[in-house]
């Protein structure tokens, strides 16, 4: 680099908006998530209304950067994409970034439109940005004594971490590399880099792939009798890049470009193909990037960490991305460019000390073998956080001792990491407790909220690697990611484990409980895709002797085979024998604190929907308010209980009823007692007997015995009821509270157990307790009536037997569309509604949620639908009669009390619908209470859901 950049204020603005994400519509990234419809639409390119083209010639195509300032800034991020983006912001800033420009995502998006062509005026855009950078660097491109070279990196609007192909040192050739030889006077290094420069450009570009190179370079290093690369000199390189462009033109049958005008377009168009390669495609399937997002192409002038020992390249985290330390943290490799590093071929050496003896390496670290190039690395690192506001992860190089960066952007981290970096900043002061809430992903606790190994447990642990991304897994080992997908498939859980995975081991490492590889640092890609994926990764155990022809590996005497179970553990590296007995997880420390934060900041409740004492006692330990659905059938099923309930679904007639509840009653009565008492005066609703009596009847010949001996009725009468009971379509069948119409005595006894639970709980804690029964599948104000008529009647008894005042609330589930239309005169009777939205969704669309399964993926692929509506809700549909409801219900009682219980009552997407339209509390299983205290908390503070940024 011949100029040296000069400082320059950033622009005042850059600051306020540098963090703001890109809004997207939910609806839109679940298409994306679920399939790939996009792709396949744009594989038939339609021409563009005449319009389009009109205002497509307005744009501007390329924006310039370097040099201490830029066209662009980092609130461009969607036409710059991110790498752009924060390029463009650092040359604001006055940092040293090599000069270049950034190709705008429109315009990937016109290529796809247009048949894979370019917009006019983009050359000449192009040509007027490279001859600055030329200038900048005072070097020409294509120049025989003194050529520019430049790197041709794709960058979207969401990182996807090696999904694009970068193709570096561009505009060599056989004479440039001359001049480059001569102008560095290091040929060897001049020679180093075409070779790089061919394998790359024919691996990405030409589809020459670069195992046909590798072979070329170990023939070579076995006939001269070395094994490293550093062992090759100048002569070396130069007769092996002979024998690459001979082996491109023996497989292409021409020979590789010399122009370098040439080789920029056919570079250009490789970033813009690769947007629609299958690495990519999976990465935005994974992570819900819409496809018509596009890549922009970032050129930018060359620096070269291959420049010989005062010359490296390597990244770094302003913090650590995994457990979220407030450590500088990272990698460098000397002598060498950038994709070593990021390939995990090299094991790279540490940056700091600090690091370099915690795992006790013996290569020198950055901080001691280039101490004032490592202290600008730190001061700049400094900057940027405070900058963006957030931890960093960069890229840099260093030429003969002076630093370049070539990239940041916040960094990928582990939910425990997020959360202790956005509890951090918030006591810096840095960020406020809203931001800091919003930062954290809520579906991304699952990390936390799972078992992890414990301490105590006995463990026979064969190897130590990384702590790459933590949380345990356990699993059958695979070593290859299509059997991670296949056995996964057939609902086994696996761990794959590899020497080192790369862009083609990503659906696999999807669908493994957790990675294993024997190579790669903490930010090799194993590693930076498992903490994306929230899976558990170790990484860098370098003990194993993995053989993927046998399909086994080997560790000390230890010899593991496909198909054998293993634990590994993220957050201390260990790999383990067999499964290990786990521990349940806490809400403490800086999770406990965010949690706080965000219980301040939402303004709904989160109830959580269990019948269990356990599941009580574990939603109230994550934070749940209340009960928001306790189904009372679920307590009917338990082995003791279960022939005094068919015996009263058997009996012929009401009294035989009666006796048998009677049974019941003391039994179901203890279980509201356990409830009440755990959650110790905070709201319990109730829902009455809700699934069709055929449910519960004996099944097996053994379970017909018994109940003719329990109940004293034949078993001839006995199948005879059975019979009689079945239904052709259960779902729509007699249940729910119709089930209370016709044997009213049924609820009748639900309510005296809930009262007489009620009344001695609140003696016994000596505060009141408030029951919230709720009546089932009701379709008309005269059901609820009725049943509440029924309620009631329990009430006043019990309270004259007890002598102890109870209040209560009676209510309804909102889960036919006759409830949601009705909702008003619903509303006169009903005190509150919840809405069952599982139902209403199967109700409301007519899907049966059993049935399907086999059709839904297809109509989500097919863009019919832009979720499993089961897993988050149809807002447009099912959530308009919501809306209704909600309002209907409200013109009849002013303080009508909504919630949620359905399955969305958990999903992210669903609370910030819940939000939106006023409900007062959502209610879902224990484990996903915490996540819901999150979302609500976030969809309190932004409204909309933003897209997630991968
Ligand atoms: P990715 O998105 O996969 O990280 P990059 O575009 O960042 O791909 O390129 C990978 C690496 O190539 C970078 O980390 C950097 O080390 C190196 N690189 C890219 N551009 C240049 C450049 N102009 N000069 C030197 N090295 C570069
Ligand atoms: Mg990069
Ligand atoms: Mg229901």
């Amino acid at each position: 680099m011949a100029k040296k950049a000069k400082a320059k204020k950033a622009a005042p603005k850059a600051k306020q908006v540098a963090k703001k994400k890109p809004a997207a519509k939910p609806a839109a990234r679940r298409i994306v998530a679920a399939r790939k419809p996009a792709a396949a639409k744009r594989a038939t390119p339609k021409s563009p209304p005449p319009k389009a083209k009109a205002a497509a010639r307005k744009r501007k195509w390329v924006y310039a950067f370097g040099d201490g300032k830029a066209e662009g800034a980092a609130a461009m991020r969607n036409l710059l994409g991110g790498k752009g983006a924060n390029l463009a912001e650092m040359s604001n800033l006055g940092l040293p970034v090599p000069p270049g420009f950034t190709i705008t995502t429109e315009v990937c998006t016109y290529y796809y439109d247009n048949k894979q062509t370019y917009p006019a005026g983009m050359d000449a855009e192009i040509d007027a940005a490279l001859a600055r950078v030329e200038k900048i660097v005072g070097a020409k491109f294509g120049d025989a004594s003194n050529p520019l070279l430049v790197s041709v990196r794709s960058g979207a609007r969401a990182s996807m971490p090696g999904m694009m192909d970068t193709v570096l040192n561009l505009g060599l050739n056989d004479v440039t590399v001359q001049g480059l030889a001569k102008q560095s006077g290091d040929e060897r290094f001049a020679y180093d880099s075409y070779r790089r420069f061919i394998q790359m450009y024919s691996d990405v570009v030409l589809g020459v792939g670069h195992e046909n190179f590798e072979e070329i370079l170990e023939l070579h290093k076995e006939d001269k009798g070395v094994s490293l690369d550093t062992d090759l000199d100048a002569a070396d390189w130069r007769q092996i890049v002979e024998e690459y462009k001979t082996k491109v033109k023996e497989k292409l049958g021409k020979p590789f470009p010399q122009a370098p005008r040439d080789q920029l377009k056919g570079a250009i168009a490789a970033v813009f193909g690769s947007w629609m390669n299958d690495r990519a495609k999976t990465y935005r399937a994974i992570h819900g990037i819409p496809a018509d997002w596009g890549t922009a192409v970032n050129v930018q002038a060359m620096v070269f960490g291959n420049m010989g020992d005062t010359s490296a390249t390597g990244v770094a985290f302003t913090r650590d991305p995994s457990t979220g330390d407030n450590s500088f943290y990272g990698e460098y490799l000397v002598n060498a460019q950038g994709e070593d590093v990021v390939a995990g071929i090299r094991t790279p050496q540490h940056i700091t000390i600090a690091e370099k003896q915690k795992v006790g390496s013996r290569l020198p670290s950055m901080e001691e073998s280039m101490g004032a190039t490592y202290r600008e690395l730190r001061r700049i690192c400094d900057r940027l956080e405070r900058h963006y506001r957030d931890m960093q992860d960069i890229e840099f190089t260093v030429q003969r001792g002076k630093l370049w960066m070539l990239q940041c952007r916040s960094g990928k981290r582990t939910a425990k990491a997020a959360i202790k970096i956005a509890v951090d900043m918030v006591k810096q002061k840095l960020i406020s407790k809203a931001e800091a809430v919003t930062r954290i992903e809520p579906a991304s606790l699952d990390q936390l909220l799972h078992p992890t190994p414990d301490p105590k447990a006995e463990k026979q642990v064969i190897a130590k690697g990384l702590a790459a991304s933590p949380g345990a897994a356990s699993g059958k080992v695979v070593f290859d990611a299509h059997d991670a997908e296949t056995w996964a498939g057939r609902g086994e859980p696996v761990i794959l484990v590899r020497v080192e995975t790369s862009p083609e081991d990503i659906h696999g490492m999807h669908a493994a409980k957790g990675i294993l590889t024997a190579r790669g640092g903490t930010t090799s890609h194993a590693a930076v895709v498992a903490r994306g994926m929230g899976r558990p990764c170790v990484s860098g155990a370098g003990a194993l002797r993995i053989d993927y022809r046998g399909q086994v590996m080997t560790v000390g005497t230890h010899t593991v085979r496909q198909g054998d179970t293993i634990t590994i553990d993220g957050s201390t590296g260990e790999v383990i024998l067999g499964t290990v007995p786990t521990i349940e997880p806490e809400l403490s420390g800086e999770f406990g604190t965010l949690m706080q934060w965000a219980d301040q900041l939402r303004r709904m409740k989160v109830r959580t929907n269990a019948e269990t004492p356990l599941d009580a006692g574990t939603a109230r330990k994550f934070g749940a308010e209340g009960i928001g659905l306790c189904r009372t059938e679920h307590m009917f099923f338990e082995a003791s209980r279960i022939a005094a309930v068919r015996e009263m679904i058997l009996a012929a007639d009401k009294a035989g009823r009666e006796r048998a509840l009677a049974k019941i009653l003391p039994m179901q009565r203890q279980d509201f007692v356990e409830l009440f008492r755990i959650m110790a005066g905070l709201p319990v609703t109730i829902r009455f007997l809700d699934p069709p009596l055929h449910e519960f009847l004996p099944k097996t010949e053994a379970d017909f015995d018994a109940v003719a001996k329990a109940t004293g009725v034949d078993i001839a009468t006995l199948k005879h009821r059975e019979r009689q009971l079945e239904e052709a379509n259960p779902m729509l069948g007699h249940r729910g509270c119709r089930l209370g119409i016709t044997y009213p005595e049924i609820y009748a006894m639900q309510a005296r157990a809930v009262f007489e639970a009620a009344a001695a709980v609140a003696k016994e804690l000596k505060r009141s307790v408030v029951p919230e029964i709720m009546i089932p599948l009701v379709a008309t104000r005269q059901e609820l009536e009725m049943m509440k008529r029924v309620v009631d009647e329990a009430a006043k008894a019990v309270m004259a037997e007890t002598g102890t005042k109870l209040s209560y609330l009676v209510g309804t589930m909102i889960e036919l569309p006759r409830a949601a239309l009705r909702a008003r005169e619903i509303a006169e009777v009903g005190e509150f509604f919840s809405f069952g939205t599982n139902d209403l969704t199967q109700t409301t669309l007519g899907i049966s949620r059993d049935d399907a399964a086999s059709f839904l993926d297809d109509y989500v692929a097919k863009g019919i639908l832009p979720a499993d509506p089961f897993s988050s809700l149809d807002t447009a549909g099912v959530g308009e009669l919501m809306q209704i409801a909600v309002e209907r219900g409200r013109q009849a009682r002013r303080d009508l009390k909504l919630g949620i219980c359905g399955e969305h009552g958990g999903d992210p997407a669903s609370i910030y619908f819940c939000e939106k339209i006023g409900l007062d509390y959502v209610s879902c299983s224990p484990y996903r209470v915490p996540i819901a205290r999150l979302a609500a908390a976030q969809a309190a503070i932004n409204k909309e859901k933003p897209a997630s940024e991968a």
